[in-house]
């Protein structure tokens, strides 16, 4: 299986599973116990959340674990606004684990704002600022889009929003940006960054939330007390080892300028062949959207598969809904949006591999019926 749908999941790295076994089988014991074996279950976290906080540019009580970017992004929404009145600032480009928890504070009465995109996917960065006042709370922008790859200038942005909205938290869902942008954490600037351990070699089910120094955010699950108050339940030891053991993987194998240069060549091919990428000014590198003409995105992903190819479409992580709320908020008709691929690379994404599963979904598309695919 060729496998480019990296924006969804990654393979986890073998460093990882091994780090994951270790602590299950050896270093299972309850990391806030007080005996010794309960202790250094704990100096195993210690460690890991500060292999995490180097690589990400960020102090290693800055970084509290989570169980998924959805619970880091829904715990700032619960509650980084609870005790601020004021409005909230969102892009059109955001998860929809960012965008639902702030429908829901809609629904409830307060004054959300949604700052559209540009063509290229980016957000528009002056409309953005011209919804920023100094009543605003809160403002949530993503980092990397998870449908484009294209990066927001999160610093640039989060210098503007605090010379006007100084009591305002600023929040990024980092997700797919987190140690591929070549940025840390403190450069950018911000109070809140989400993270997922899933999309960079470890196993599903941990995540973080970063918490800038200083910055007091309500506890979202009250319960033991465990990660300083403010994460209640035992911590999920494996994954926090294998979370750490994927971050030092990932560093040592990946290469963004390497990635960045194979996503452009994919993108020139579908060019070439009649189809179109989206985002291709300020991208991460790691995620090629292109659209094909004629052929339903979802029939194009089930045909590739046959043919060994595993690819994604847009909102894979959101399920049934029809068309896609933010490649429409780009300008592209709902057809079209139903028309678009992800392929989506990782730090091992082997360049042969992704070429030829370009060859294949070309070739799959004119088998299909494409009359502009040639
Ligand atoms: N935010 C973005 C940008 C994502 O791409 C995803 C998942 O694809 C998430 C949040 C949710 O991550 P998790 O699966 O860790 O909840």
């Amino acid at each position: 299986m060729i496998y480019l749908d990296n924006a969804a999941t990654t393979r986890a790295f073998d460093s990882a599973v091994t780090a994951a076994n270790e602590a299950m089988r050896d270093g299972y014991f309850n990391p806030n116990a007080t005996y010794e074996s309960g202790v250094k279950a704990r100096e195993k976290i210690d460690a890991a959340r500060k292999t995490i906080a180097n690589a990400v540019g960020a102090m290693p009580d800055e970084l509290v674990f989570t169980s998924c970017a959805t619970e880091s992004n829904n715990w700032v929404f619960a509650c980084g606004k609870k005790y601020k009145k004021g409005n909230i600032v969102i892009t059109a480009g955001e998860h929809a684990s960012v965008y639902e928890p702030a429908m829901r504070l809609k629904s409830r009465g307060d004054d959300v704002r949604i700052a559209p995109l540009t063509e290229n996917g980016n957000v528009d960065e002056n409309a953005l600022l011209r919804l920023v006042d100094e009543e605003t709370a809160l403002v949530s922008m993503i980092h990397v889009s998870n449908e484009t790859g294209v990066e927001n200038d999160i610093k640039r942005l989060t210098e503007a929003i605090r010379t006007r909205a100084p009591r305002a938290c600023v929040h990024s869902d980092g997700v797919q940006g987190l140690l591929k942008t070549g940025r840390s954490l403190h450069d950018l600037g911000v109070d809140f960054y989400s993270a997922s351990a899933h999309k960079l070699g470890a196993p599903k089910g941990i995540g973080l939330l970063y918490i800038r120094r200083g910055v007091n955010l309500a506890p979202f699950l009250a319960g033991g007390g465990q990660e300083r108050g403010l994460r209640s339940g035992t911590q999920n030891t494996p994954n926090i080892a294998a979370f750490a053991a994927a971050v030092d993987e990932f560093g040592k194998v990946n290469d963004c300028a390497q990635v960045a240069a194979l996503r452009a060549e994919l993108c020139e091919y579908f060019g070439s062949h009649g189809c179109k990428a989206l985002g291709n000014t300020s991208n991460s590198g790691y995620i090629a959207c292109i659209y094909v003409p004629d052929v339903k995105a979802e029939i194009l992903q089930n045909v590739a598969h046959d043919r060994g190819v595993a690819i994604g479409k847009g909102a894979a992580c959101s399920g049934s809904k029809r068309g896609n709320r933010v490649l429409s908020a780009m300008g592209l008709k709902q057809i079209e949006t139903e028309c678009c691929i992800r392929l989506s690379l990782f730090a091992d994404t082997k360049r042969d591999d992704a070429l030829e599963a370009a060859h294949i979904i070309i070739d799959a598309a004119r088998r299909l019926g494409s009359k502009h695919v040639g």
